[in-house]
Protein backbone atom coordinates (compact mmCIF):
# COMPACT_ATOMS: atom_id res chain seq x y z
CA UNK A 1 0.00 0.00 0.00
CA UNK A 2 2.85 2.62 0.29
CA UNK A 3 3.14 5.61 -1.96
CA UNK A 4 -0.98 5.65 -2.58
CA UNK A 5 -1.88 7.37 0.70
CA UNK A 6 -1.07 10.78 1.25
CA UNK A 7 -0.28 11.68 4.73
CA UNK A 8 -3.48 14.05 6.37
CA UNK A 9 -0.87 16.71 8.19
CA UNK A 10 2.49 16.77 5.88
CA UNK A 11 1.32 15.80 2.25
CA UNK A 12 3.54 13.51 1.49
CA UNK A 13 2.93 9.60 -0.06
CA UNK A 14 6.19 7.94 -0.33
CA UNK A 15 6.48 7.18 3.46
CA UNK A 16 3.06 6.31 4.52
CA UNK A 17 2.28 3.09 5.33
CA UNK A 18 -1.17 0.72 6.24
CA UNK A 19 -0.32 0.07 9.94
CA UNK A 20 -3.34 -1.69 10.64
CA UNK A 21 -5.18 -3.06 8.09
CA UNK A 22 -8.35 -4.35 10.76
CA UNK A 23 -9.42 -0.25 11.05
CA UNK A 24 -8.01 0.63 7.96
CA UNK A 25 -4.90 2.77 10.06
CA UNK A 26 -2.29 4.69 8.11
CA UNK A 27 0.96 5.79 9.81
CA UNK A 28 3.51 8.64 8.19
CA UNK A 29 7.05 7.82 8.40
CA UNK A 30 8.02 11.81 7.84
CA UNK A 31 5.79 13.37 10.48
CA UNK A 32 4.69 10.13 12.17
CA UNK A 33 1.47 10.89 12.58
CA UNK A 34 -1.10 8.04 12.62
CA UNK A 35 -4.68 8.43 10.49
CA UNK A 36 -7.78 6.91 9.66
CA UNK A 37 -9.17 8.18 6.10
CA UNK A 38 -12.39 7.93 5.97
CA UNK A 39 -15.38 8.65 3.52
CA UNK A 40 -17.42 11.32 4.58
CA UNK A 41 -20.70 9.39 5.10
CA UNK A 42 -19.10 7.07 7.33
CA UNK A 43 -18.16 9.92 9.58
CA UNK A 44 -19.40 10.27 12.99
CA UNK A 45 -22.03 12.37 13.93
CA UNK A 46 -21.93 13.72 17.43
CA UNK A 47 -25.17 13.75 18.98
CA UNK A 48 -26.12 14.03 23.00
CA UNK A 49 -26.07 10.81 23.18
CA UNK A 50 -22.34 10.73 22.30
CA UNK A 51 -21.60 13.07 25.51
CA UNK A 52 -24.01 11.42 27.90
CA UNK A 53 -23.84 7.74 27.25
CA UNK A 54 -20.32 7.24 25.51
CA UNK A 55 -18.74 9.41 28.06
CA UNK A 56 -20.26 9.71 31.05
CA UNK A 57 -17.35 10.04 33.20
CA UNK A 58 -15.45 12.49 31.08
CA UNK A 59 -18.38 14.66 30.47
CA UNK A 60 -19.05 14.14 34.32
CA UNK A 61 -15.71 15.20 35.49
CA UNK A 62 -14.53 18.30 34.08
CA UNK A 63 -10.68 18.97 34.36
CA UNK A 64 -10.57 21.81 36.49
CA UNK A 65 -7.00 21.85 36.61
CA UNK A 66 -6.85 21.90 33.02
CA UNK A 67 -9.25 24.77 32.59
CA UNK A 68 -7.19 26.86 35.43
CA UNK A 69 -3.84 26.34 33.42
CA UNK A 70 -5.56 27.78 30.38
CA UNK A 71 -6.84 30.33 32.00
CA UNK A 72 -3.44 31.32 33.49
CA UNK A 73 -2.30 31.18 29.58
CA UNK A 74 -5.08 33.88 28.23
CA UNK A 75 -3.85 35.98 31.10
CA UNK A 76 -0.46 35.54 30.51
CA UNK A 77 -0.62 36.08 26.65
CA UNK A 78 -2.88 38.28 26.61
CA UNK A 79 -2.55 42.28 27.07
CA UNK A 80 -3.18 43.18 30.46
CA UNK A 81 -7.01 44.80 31.24
CA UNK A 82 -8.17 44.47 27.72
CA UNK A 83 -11.29 42.73 27.02
CA UNK A 84 -11.28 40.36 24.80
CA UNK A 85 -13.40 37.74 22.67
CA UNK A 86 -12.66 33.59 22.96
CA UNK A 87 -13.98 30.93 21.24
CA UNK A 88 -14.48 28.01 21.63
CA UNK A 89 -14.68 25.45 18.78
CA UNK A 90 -16.56 22.17 19.90
CA UNK A 91 -17.16 23.13 23.25
CA UNK A 92 -19.16 19.71 23.93
CA UNK A 93 -20.98 20.50 27.18
CA UNK A 94 -19.52 23.66 27.51
CA UNK A 95 -17.61 23.35 30.43
CA UNK A 96 -14.80 25.57 29.85
CA UNK A 97 -16.75 28.47 28.48
CA UNK A 98 -18.80 28.13 31.83
CA UNK A 99 -15.92 28.10 33.92
CA UNK A 100 -14.03 31.02 32.66
CA UNK A 101 -17.25 32.82 32.42
CA UNK A 102 -16.61 32.51 36.55
CA UNK A 103 -13.41 32.99 36.47
CA UNK A 104 -12.75 35.81 34.12
CA UNK A 105 -14.77 38.96 33.78
CA UNK A 106 -12.83 40.24 31.23
CA UNK A 107 -13.77 37.48 28.39
CA UNK A 108 -16.72 37.72 25.70
CA UNK A 109 -17.10 34.10 25.16
CA UNK A 110 -18.81 32.47 22.36
CA UNK A 111 -19.07 28.46 21.47
CA UNK A 112 -19.92 26.63 18.79
CA UNK A 113 -20.71 22.82 19.01
CA UNK A 114 -23.50 20.64 17.85
CA UNK A 115 -25.53 20.70 20.94
CA UNK A 116 -28.20 22.98 21.41
CA UNK A 117 -26.81 25.37 24.47
CA UNK A 118 -28.34 28.10 26.19
CA UNK A 119 -26.57 30.67 29.48
CA UNK A 120 -27.31 33.94 29.85
CA UNK A 121 -23.63 35.35 29.33
CA UNK A 122 -22.15 32.80 26.72
CA UNK A 123 -23.09 33.05 23.04
CA UNK A 124 -23.46 29.54 22.35
CA UNK A 125 -23.98 28.31 17.93
CA UNK A 126 -25.30 25.43 17.04
CA UNK A 127 -23.61 24.88 14.22
CA UNK A 128 -20.27 23.56 12.33
CA UNK A 129 -17.28 25.46 13.18
CA UNK A 130 -16.39 24.34 9.59
CA UNK A 131 -19.06 26.38 7.96
CA UNK A 132 -19.45 29.37 10.43
CA UNK A 133 -17.83 32.70 9.62
CA UNK A 134 -17.23 35.15 12.37
CA UNK A 135 -18.30 38.53 11.43
CA UNK A 136 -15.49 39.65 13.99
CA UNK A 137 -11.76 37.72 14.38
CA UNK A 138 -11.40 36.45 17.99
CA UNK A 139 -8.45 37.12 20.29
CA UNK A 140 -8.35 33.37 21.67
CA UNK A 141 -9.18 30.06 20.10
CA UNK A 142 -9.32 26.97 22.10
CA UNK A 143 -10.21 23.39 21.03
CA UNK A 144 -10.35 20.72 23.23
CA UNK A 145 -10.45 17.14 21.81
CA UNK A 146 -11.54 18.12 18.63
CA UNK A 147 -9.12 17.55 16.33
CA UNK A 148 -8.50 14.22 16.33
CA UNK A 149 -12.36 13.66 15.17
CA UNK A 150 -11.92 15.92 11.95
CA UNK A 151 -11.36 13.72 8.72
CA UNK A 152 -9.27 16.54 7.28
CA UNK A 153 -6.80 18.22 10.00
CA UNK A 154 -5.16 21.39 7.84
CA UNK A 155 -8.56 22.30 6.93
CA UNK A 156 -9.32 22.24 10.57
CA UNK A 157 -6.26 24.32 11.02
CA UNK A 158 -7.01 27.15 8.26
CA UNK A 159 -10.53 27.91 9.72
CA UNK A 160 -8.69 27.95 13.31
CA UNK A 161 -6.16 30.92 11.90
CA UNK A 162 -9.20 32.37 10.03
CA UNK A 163 -10.91 32.91 13.28
CA UNK A 164 -7.70 34.66 15.31
CA UNK A 165 -6.91 37.65 15.00
CA UNK A 166 -3.17 38.69 14.02
CA UNK A 167 -0.97 37.70 17.15
CA UNK A 168 -4.40 35.89 18.28
CA UNK A 169 -3.91 32.82 21.13
CA UNK A 170 -4.96 29.16 19.71
CA UNK A 171 -4.65 26.64 22.39
CA UNK A 172 -5.39 23.03 21.27
CA UNK A 173 -5.42 19.62 22.92
CA UNK A 174 -5.79 16.10 21.55
CA UNK A 175 -4.82 12.67 22.21
CA UNK A 176 -0.54 11.83 22.00
CA UNK A 177 0.76 9.04 19.92
CA UNK A 178 3.96 8.71 21.37
CA UNK A 179 2.11 8.59 24.90
CA UNK A 180 2.73 5.96 27.53
CA UNK A 181 -0.77 4.57 26.60
CA UNK A 182 -0.40 4.13 22.53
CA UNK A 183 2.82 2.88 22.88
CA UNK A 184 1.91 0.03 25.11
CA UNK A 185 -0.94 -0.31 22.63
CA UNK A 186 1.55 -0.59 19.46
CA UNK A 187 3.98 -3.47 21.49
CA UNK A 188 1.15 -5.48 22.37
CA UNK A 189 -1.14 -5.97 19.31
CA UNK A 190 2.43 -8.46 17.42
CA UNK A 191 1.88 -10.44 20.58
CA UNK A 192 -1.63 -10.77 19.88
CA UNK A 193 -3.39 -8.47 22.56
CA UNK A 194 -4.93 -6.13 20.26
CA UNK A 195 -7.40 -4.80 24.02
CA UNK A 196 -5.11 -1.81 24.55
CA UNK A 197 -4.99 -0.74 20.39
CA UNK A 198 -8.31 -1.41 19.64
CA UNK A 199 -8.96 1.48 22.52
CA UNK A 200 -6.54 4.12 21.75
CA UNK A 201 -7.03 3.64 18.56
CA UNK A 202 -10.88 3.80 18.59
CA UNK A 203 -12.74 4.41 15.21
CA UNK A 204 -14.56 7.94 16.13
CA UNK A 205 -10.61 8.80 16.47
CA UNK A 206 -9.54 9.78 12.87
CA UNK A 207 -6.32 11.32 13.90
CA UNK A 208 -3.67 10.32 16.01
CA UNK A 209 -1.08 13.49 16.29
CA UNK A 210 2.16 12.83 17.97
CA UNK A 211 4.09 16.17 19.52
CA UNK A 212 5.86 16.42 16.16
CA UNK A 213 2.96 15.81 13.75
CA UNK A 214 0.45 18.55 15.55
CA UNK A 215 3.85 20.85 15.95
CA UNK A 216 4.31 20.29 11.84
CA UNK A 217 0.48 21.08 11.24
CA UNK A 218 0.24 24.63 13.09
CA UNK A 219 3.60 25.82 12.35
CA UNK A 220 2.75 25.03 7.82
CA UNK A 221 -0.18 26.96 9.09
CA UNK A 222 1.03 30.00 10.25
CA UNK A 223 1.27 29.61 14.16
CA UNK A 224 4.13 30.36 16.31
CA UNK A 225 4.41 27.74 19.03
CA UNK A 226 4.73 29.19 22.46
CA UNK A 227 4.27 26.20 24.76
CA UNK A 228 3.63 22.51 25.01
CA UNK A 229 2.51 20.20 27.44
CA UNK A 230 2.21 16.30 27.87
CA UNK A 231 -0.41 15.80 30.54
CA UNK A 232 -2.66 13.30 31.53
CA UNK A 233 -6.40 13.81 33.05
CA UNK A 234 -8.16 12.68 36.63
CA UNK A 235 -8.85 9.31 37.21
CA UNK A 236 -12.46 9.63 37.93
CA UNK A 237 -13.34 11.44 34.53
CA UNK A 238 -11.89 7.81 33.12
CA UNK A 239 -14.62 6.06 31.23
CA UNK A 240 -14.30 2.41 31.54
CA UNK A 241 -15.40 -0.54 29.30
CA UNK A 242 -18.67 -2.10 30.74
CA UNK A 243 -17.80 -5.12 32.81
CA UNK A 244 -18.04 -5.55 36.47
CA UNK A 245 -17.05 -4.10 39.65
CA UNK A 246 -13.65 -5.72 39.95
CA UNK A 247 -12.89 -5.70 36.45
CA UNK A 248 -13.64 -2.28 36.94
CA UNK A 249 -11.60 -1.39 39.97
CA UNK A 250 -8.67 -3.28 37.79
CA UNK A 251 -9.01 -1.24 35.07
CA UNK A 252 -8.65 1.78 37.01
CA UNK A 253 -5.57 0.67 38.76
CA UNK A 254 -3.99 -0.08 35.65
CA UNK A 255 -5.13 3.37 34.21
CA UNK A 256 -3.52 4.96 37.56
CA UNK A 257 0.12 3.27 37.27
CA UNK A 258 -0.07 4.47 33.34
CA UNK A 259 -0.97 7.85 34.58
CA UNK A 260 1.72 7.89 37.02
CA UNK A 261 4.62 6.58 35.02
CA UNK A 262 3.70 8.75 32.04
CA UNK A 263 4.17 11.76 33.83
CA UNK A 264 7.43 10.83 35.18
CA UNK A 265 8.57 9.97 31.58
CA UNK A 266 6.82 13.25 30.31
CA UNK A 267 4.41 11.16 28.04
CA UNK A 268 1.10 11.76 29.08
CA UNK A 269 -2.24 10.61 27.05
CA UNK A 270 -2.78 13.98 25.81
CA UNK A 271 -1.13 17.00 24.15
CA UNK A 272 -1.78 20.34 24.81
CA UNK A 273 -0.06 23.56 22.17
CA UNK A 274 -0.50 27.63 22.51
CA UNK A 275 0.33 28.71 19.98
CA UNK A 276 0.07 32.46 18.20
CA UNK A 277 -1.19 33.57 14.75
CA UNK A 278 2.10 34.90 13.38
CA UNK A 279 1.08 38.32 13.17
ZN1 LIG B 1 3.19 13.07 7.35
Amino acid sequence: MNGSMLCAVCLTADEVRLMDQAIGLYFCGRCRHAFTPRPKHQQEVYEESYYLEKHPNWFANPNYPFFEYLRKKIEHYLPKGKRARLMDAGHGTGDLLKYLDQKNANLDLTGIDSLKMEHPRIHFIQGDFFQDTAKEPYDVVTSLMVVEHVNDPRSFAKKMYEYLVPGGLLMISTNNNDSLIYVIGRLLKPLGVRVVFDRVYSDHHLQHFTNASLRRLLENHGFEILELRNHNYPLKAVDTPPAGPIVTKMYLAAVWVLFRVSEILGNGFFQTYVCRKKA
